[in-house]
This record gives structure tokens, sequence and C-alpha cells, in this order.
């Protein structure tokens, strides 16, 4: 892919950006440029191009402001402590993206070229990255999204894909805290046959009221459970789910085209297997929660996704009852996957998956 290159006229000043940068907090300050290129079906993918970050104009009836055909991405460039800047299994994140397009009947982004738009960005916004000490990182959103102006429901003719990123401070700043989570039994997150496992806004917009509730209970986040029997356990609102058993088993819930399929998840399957752990992907139902928490085989429960990459999971909240977190304290095996993570992440571990790209 062919990209060219219009560099911001004004870009932050050096004491602005170390400003920004100590305390980068998540989503607020964007770097000094963006990444576009558009799509048609007669050109394909053409006029790849990076210019300043700024506003976009939009025709009212561009067709994603109706009908929420999007998908988007969330992945981060970690800094290593000899300067060089890395992301983590980007090719994950352009094979997902591809796969929720196919779903969403928008154009696929060949994986080089979501892989090319990214580096392309984060090298030019290189100084943007913070350094790795308290897990700061450059967060980096690549979206696509139906950008033609027509009302009629059909996919598309115009599509926009663009790739924007944003300096992150630690999900935990007080240090490794609980999250604690709200069972909600009114509202499910997808049914079989719909998008959940697609990475697309919609499915983010019908979280917030659950999300909402979760708040309203005191709980961080909210429990989904499956749309069809309401019995088994799926995902977080923006997280995967891990339960390690006293035996040593650790099981995660299968993936079944109604969960999205994290990067985290995945990548903590292999790191838990070469850890001699037994790892099961299967239904997993909300009473083997609450049993195997009172009987005490379920020794640790976690969270884990780009953002926080694993989080201890504390009490489950639901309407009459709570379970308890199995531990007090994070967990042995949680602290240990994460460290492990986290390791190779920042470069401090080596990479024996190959999973890290340089920038
Ligand atoms: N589930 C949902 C619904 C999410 O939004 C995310 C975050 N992308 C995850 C799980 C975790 O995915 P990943 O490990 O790729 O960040």
């Amino acid at each position: 892919m062919q990209i060219s290159s219009t560099p911001a006229p004004q870009p932050v000043d050096d004491a602005r950006l170390a400003e920004i940068l100590a305390d980068p907090g998540f989503g607020t300050h964007f770097t000094d440029h963006m990444f576009t290129v558009e799509w048609t079906p007669e050109k394909g993918w053409h006029d790849a191009r990076i210019t300043p970050y700024g506003p976009i104009t939009l025709d009212p009836a561009t067709a994603v402001l109706h009908y929420a055909q999007e998908t988007f991405e969330g992945m981060k460039a970690y800094r290593h402590e000899d300067g060089s800047v890395w992301t983590f299994r980007p090719e994950a994140n352009a094979a997902r993206m591809a796969k929720s397009s196919r779903r969403l009947a928008l154009p696929e982004l060949p994986i080089e070229d979501f892989v090319q738009a990214v580096d392309a960005l984060v090298q030019a916004d290189e100084r943007w990255v913070p350094g790795s000490e308290g897990e700061k990182s450059l967060y980096i959103r690549p979206f696509m999204f139906a950008s033609e102006k027509f009302l009629g429901v059909r996919p598309s003719q115009h599509v926009t894909f663009m790739v924007i990123a944003s300096p992150a401070g630690s999900y935990f700043k007080g240090g490794l805290k609980p999250v604690t989570l709200w069972l909600t039994t009114e509202y499910t997150r997808a049914g079989k046959g719909g998008m959940g496992d697609a990475k697309t806004g919609g499915n983010y917009a019908s979280s917030l009221v659950a999300q909402q509730e979760a708040y309203a209970q005191g709980c961080d986040q909210v429990v989904f459970l499956d749309a069809q029997e309401g019995t088994y356990v799926e995902e977080l609102g923006g997280m995967n789910l891990y339960f390690v058993f006293k035996d040593g088993r650790v099981v995660t819930p299968a993936t079944s085209g109604t969960i999205l399929e994290g990067i985290t998840r995945a990548s903590i399957i292999e790191l838990a297997k070469g850890l001699g752990h037994t790892v099961e992907e299967r239904k997993f139902s909300i009473d083997e929660w609450r049993d195997g928490v009172a009987s005490g085989d379920i020794v640790e429960i976690f969270a884990c996704g780009t953002a926080a990459v694993v989080t201890p999971v504390g009490t489950l909240k639901e309407a009459g009852r709570e379970t308890a977190a199995p531990t007090a304290e994070t967990g042995e095996l949680t602290a240990r996957i994460r460290e492990a993570l986290v390791d190779i992440q920042f470069g401090r571990a080596e990479d024996t998956h190959h999973w890290m790209h340089k920038v």
C-alpha cells in the first residue's frame, strides 16, 4: 500500500507532551496524526494517507450514522527499555477485524495493509509512545465505517478505514485491584447468529444500560450470560473470563460465535499450557461459578483484555445474592500469567511465541 504523508504543521511541543505522558489517563489525548484509506467497489482500497489529526466532516446521511455498519479494533504499542517500539500480535487484530468486517458486510482490509497502516501511524507519532514505567503504552484504535451518503439499507458502497492513537496510563493506578462484577439477568450481549464475535459498535451500545446497572449496584463491570438459556457465562462488557480450579485446570468459556475472541484470552491459553496447566474451552454455567467458589474447587478467577491485561475478579453481585471472590488477594496463577504477558509486551522476557512486532 502506497501511503502519502502530510506532517502536522503544529505538532505538540515537548513540554506539553511530557505533561500528557506523565498522566495520560485513557482516551482523551490524541497524537498529532491519523491514518485514512478509502474503499469503493470500483477502486478497491485507495488514497492511503497520513494527515494531521483532526475532525472529519460527514454528510448527515452518511450510512454509519444511521445503520451502525462499522467495526473497530483495540491494541497497544509498547516502548522497550532500549527505546524501540513494538506492537503485540498485530496480525491477530488484523485478522479479527477482517472477520468482524465480513460479519458487518464491510470490505476486508488485507492483513498486511492493516499492519502497515498501524506501523505508519505509530512511526509518525513515535514520540507519543510513553516510556514503559508504570505500564504506560500507546493505545491504537483502527476502525472502519460505512461512509457512503445514502439512506437505503444495504452494504455501503463507500467505506473508510482509519487509525488513531492515544497514550494510555496503567489501567490500575493504585495497584492491582479486583474488579467487582454485576450479573445481569435482564440484558444479554449477543444471540445465536448475531454479531457477538464481531468487534462492532452496536455490541458496545447495547452493553451500556447493563453497565449503567452495574455502576448503580456499586460494581465495576457487567457479566453477560448466554441469550438462549440464561445459564452459561459468556464474558464481561469488555473482557474475557478465566476460572482456575484447585486441581490446576483452567477453564474459559468457549467462543461459540457469541463471545469476542480476545487476543489476550488466546495468548493466555498458550501461556497456561506452557506452565503445565490443562486448559478447557467449554460451556461454563453460572451455577458452576457459584458452587465452585462455595466448595473451594475454584481457587482463582480473573478477567483479561488489552486494557487491563489480566485483573483478578472480586465479588460477583446479582439480584438477591453475592458470590465472594475465591481469594482475597490476587491469585498465584493470575499474578504469574499477568507478569508473563506484561514482561513479553515490555520486552523484559524472551518472546518465545513470536508475538511482538517491531514498529
Ligand atoms: N471481550 C470484549 C467484549 C471486548 O471488548 C474485549 C476488548 N477488545 C475483550 C473481550 C478482550 O479482547 P482483547 O484481549 O483482544 O483485548
